[in-house]
Order: C-alpha cells, then structure tokens, then sequence
C-alpha cells in the first residue's frame, strides 16, 4: 500500500525527510487508544512501531501488558465479576419462579479468578495478532520521550533501544490514586482487587465514583459485607442526581452499607483484620479495603516536560482538538490527556489520530452523547445531558419525563426494586437532551437511545416509534406524561 502523510493538515508524499526516521509513527503504550491508532495507521500505509510494558493483571510503573487497562484490569475482567455476582440475586429469585435450589448455595471465588484471568490471556493474545497482522512491530519495554521526534525503550534486561519517528503518539493511560491516610499500605487498588486470591467476607469501599460502586456491586452480590464510604451525599457525582439517588436506594436495597459524606481518617492491622476509622470516629472492620478513590495519568516517567511538552495541574498531556500536543510532532490520545475516560473514547481519539495523520481525513473527537453505563447491580446507564447539566446550557424551559414502574420480572420474584427512566427534553425544540435508565439491561438499552440522540431525535419521535412488547425498553416510548417543567433560569439542584 503507498505511504500517506499528513503533514500539518495536508496531504502530501513523503519528503525526502521522511524517509531518515525509522517509523513514520512511533507509539508508547499498547492499550485501548494506542493499539487502535496505531493498527488504522499501518492500514493507511504507515510504518509503525509501539511499545508496552511486560504483561501482568497487577500494573505498575514497569508492568503493563498489551491491550491495556480495558483488558487486563478494567472494563473486561470486572463486567465478568459483574456477571458472576449477578447470579447470586438471579439464584434468589430463581425460587420464585419454581427452582427448587437446595438452600445452601456455594461460590467459587477461585473458579471464577481462573476463569477471567484465562480470558484475559487470550485477550492479551487477540490484542498482540491485532497489532502483527496489522504489519505493527511491538517492542516490549519502557518507552519515554528522548526529543520531538526521539523514542527510547528500555527492555526488560536494562537495555535500551532508540528510534526517530515522524510522529509520536503517546497513549499510556492512567494509574489508580491513593489516600495519603495513615495505614493507607494496608489497602488495594481497582487491580489488585480484580485478582484476590480470596473473596473477602468483609470489604470497604472507599469512592463515590463508578469504579466504587461496581465493586461494591461485585462483593456485595457474591454474599460479602459491604461498607461504601464517599465524600458527597449521594455517589456518582457528576450523574443525574435524581439517578444518583435511585442507585443509592438500590446498593442499600441489596444490602450495601453506604456511609455518606464520610472520609477515611486512617487505616489499622488488628487481629481481626483491618479496621477503617473514618471521620466520624466509626470503626469498619475488614479483609480488604478498596481505594476507588481517582486515577491519574501515566505521565510521570515519560521525560515529557524536559522535552518540552506541556501537562496541565493534574499531570494530563495538553492536547488540541485533534489530539496535538504544543510538540507538532507528538501526540496524545485517551486517559493521560483526561477527557473522557472511557475505552470507546481512546478508541475513537486513535482513530480519528489516524484519520487526521495518516488518512489525510482531518478529524476531531465528537464528545457529544458519548453513553455511560455503571455496572452496579443492578447498573445505570445515560447519555446526553443529566437534568443539572441541560439547565446549566439551556436557553429555554426543560421537561422531564419519568417513569418508575416495578419490572415484569419482579412482579413474580417479589424483589422490591424499581426500574428508573428519565428523558430530559428541550421544552421549545422538543429535541431528547438525554435519557438515563437505572435498572436490568440498562447498557443494553441506552446503545439504541445514544444512536437516537445523535440523530438529534425528538420527544414526538420517541412518542411515535412503536414499542417492542413485553420489555422494560418500550417504557422509553410511552412516557408520555410530563413529571415536570423546570423553568431555564431555574437554578441546578445542589452539591449533593
Ligand atoms: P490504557 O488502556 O490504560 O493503555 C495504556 C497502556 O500504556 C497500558 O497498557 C500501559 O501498560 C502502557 N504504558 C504506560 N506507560 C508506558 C510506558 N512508559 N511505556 C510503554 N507502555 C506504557 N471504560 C469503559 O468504557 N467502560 C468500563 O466499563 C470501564 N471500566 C473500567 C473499570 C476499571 C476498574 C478501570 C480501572 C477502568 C475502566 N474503564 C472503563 C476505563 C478504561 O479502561 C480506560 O478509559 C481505557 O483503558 C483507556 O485507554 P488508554 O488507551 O488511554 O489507556
């Protein structure tokens, strides 16, 4: 295939230049971002080289493994832990619809530790052929930043490599935060969490955000104690805070312990494990406390402020609308610039990276009704704008539309919880500003509604697609009585 550059935002034939570096790109870090852009690079013709760090579940500074956070330690693993926690709820309800289960039902943590750590193997393996058959060559080692166009690898034998790149492309994520709490050693992050070698009976969970909240889920449904501690009165900020509510009515509903506005004042080794004093003086004793408490980007080793890249105050790569740095010849995309950090996000920053690059196709990252989904039990998923964040843009009046209704499912298992959904509607276009559902197959059903947003759909659309019968997804169809009109200068609701 011919060779394509971009070069600053024309397409051209490689200069004579060109033809000195020994890869048109170079990329550091082979997870979600940098094994998408740098596959569509080479398929556009460019020769392309990456680097990434020796694979293992647990990362640090000098371990990784090629596919990244999403696969070895993030999304993938804990949606399996998500589904293996789900049964012990399903194993409840089964009764009622005529299983006859004997009454002690026994979990095999082990069982399902080896059977997500194969997958992620084979995961690691999918990930490396991508990059091969893509005409990608992989380094393994430590990559940092040795001048605008210079990369150097440190292999695992302390040996170095250097290589000049047209282009460099950083995509080296980020890395779990911890408390700076006394006794804050004795405590885990997301990826150790991911790897137990026990399940622990009794665990604290230290975070309002998601990652908190589905381990919680996690624990919680394979029959631990549970004990959420967050700052804020409700968790998820920066969600719909009518959803944030519901979710904390279900985790409590399941039988999580949710201790708000509450902070962690230190950590103990006792002979009855751990004890998490919090600032309100209790004393949570536990096997395992879980710090959910912030990543940050993994920005530190990489020799970039010496070479003249700029970060802003929490460590993310400055980037432009296509993922530019200050440096014309580096690059940037997902966690380590701190967008939006969500997998299909770094996929699509890559991509639109080798479009802009290498296809001759300028092209900026579109954040807008990017879809979330919160894999608690059970999850919440949104997309488009929460109620606070359409009054905060909003030149006009919103409506909202509800729906709280007791699944068909629950009506036989006799399970007390709800299903939520919430469209946010732009009073005078009658444009969908966003839509959020807590309850079974949230994700599932926000897929479709995101492609309905993006479309720019309107309320009087959704009122006249015909529902799919019997399913909790045609409620999203049929809300057709408003629950409220909130006036556009009407302030958003609080600092919950
Ligand atoms: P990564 O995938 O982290 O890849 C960066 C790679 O760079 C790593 O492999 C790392 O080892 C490597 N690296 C770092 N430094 C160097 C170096 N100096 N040299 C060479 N290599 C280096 N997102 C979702 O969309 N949905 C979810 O459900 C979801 N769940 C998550 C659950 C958890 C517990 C966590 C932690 C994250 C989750 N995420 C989820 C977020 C998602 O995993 C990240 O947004 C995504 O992986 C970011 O991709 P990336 O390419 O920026 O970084």
């Amino acid at each position: 295939m011919a060779r394509k550059m971009l070069i600053d935002g024309e397409l051209g034939k490689p200069s004579e230049d060109d033809k000195n570096y020994d890869f048109d790109l170079f990329v550091i870090g082979a997870g979600s971002g940098g094994v998408r852009a740098s596959r569509f690079s080479a398929n556009y013709g460019a020769k392309v080289g990456i680097c990434e760090l020796p694979f293992h579940p647990i990362s640090s500074e000098t371990i990784g493994g090629v596919g990244g956070t999403c696969v070895i330690r993030g999304c993938v693993p804990k949606k399996i832990l998500v589904y293996g926690a789900s049964y012990g709820g399903e194993l409840e309800d089964a009764r009622k619809f005529g299983w006859e289960l004997s009454e002690k039902v026994d979990f095999n943590w082990k069982k399902l530790l080896q059977k997500k750590t194969d997958e992620i193997n084979r995961l690691n393996g999918i990930y490396k052929r991508l990059l091969s058959n893509a005409g990608v060559k992989l380094f393994e080692g430590e990559g940092r930043l040795a001048g605008p166009n210079e990369v150097e690898v440190t292999q695992l034998d302390g040996t170095k490599l250097s290589y000049s790149a047209k282009h460099i492309l950083i995509a080296t994520g980020s890395r779990a935060q911890r408390l700076n709490i006394p006794g804050e050693e004795l405590a885990i992050t997301s990826d150790k969490a991911l790897s137990l070698e026990e399940l622990p009976k009794r665990a604290v969970v230290v975070g309002g955000g998601y990652i908190a909240v589905e381990f919680a889920s996690i624990w919680r449904g394979m029959g631990s104690t549970v004990d959420l501690v967050f700052r804020k009165e409700l968790p998820l900020r920066g969600f719909d805070d009518e959803m944030r509510a519901v979710v904390a009515r279900n985790l409590e509903g399941r039988g999580i312990n949710l201790h708000p506005r509450t902070n962690l004042s230190k950590l103990m080794k006792t002979e009855h494990g751990i004890m998490a004093v919090t600032d309100h003086g209790e004393e949570l004793m536990a096997d395992v406390v879980l710090f959910a408490t912030g990543r940050a980007p993994n920005s530190k080793r990489l020799n970039l402020e010496a070479a003249g890249v700029e970060l802003d105050n929490t460590g993310a790569i400055k980037v432009d609308e296509y993922s530019r740095t200050n440096m014309p010849s580096v690059w940037a995309v997902g966690d380590v610039t701190n967008r939006m950090n969500l997998t299909p996000v770094a996929l699509m920053e890559g991509t639109c990276f080798a479009n802009t690059v290498f296809k001759g196709q300028p092209s900026k990252p579109d954040y807008n009704n990017v879809p979330y989904a919160v894999f608690s039990i059970p999850p919440l998923s949104v997309v488009g704008l929460s109620e606070e964040q359409a009054l905060e843009q909003a030149n006009g009046d919103i409506l909202i539309f509800t729906s709280t209704f007791n699944p068909m499912k629950n009506t036989i298992s006799g399970r007390q919880e709800k299903t939520v959904m919430k469209l946010v509607v732009d009073a005078e276009t009658d444009k969908v500003l966003g839509a959020s559902m807590c309850g079974p197959d949230a994700p599932e059903i926000m897929q479709g509604i995101a492609v309905a947003l993006k479309c720019g759909a309107t309320k009087a659309q959704f009122d006249s697609t015909v529902g799919l019968h019997p399913t909790a997804a045609e409620e999203f169809v049929t809300m057709r009585s408003l629950t409220r009109r909130v006036a556009g200068q009407g302030k958003p609701k609080t600092n919950l």
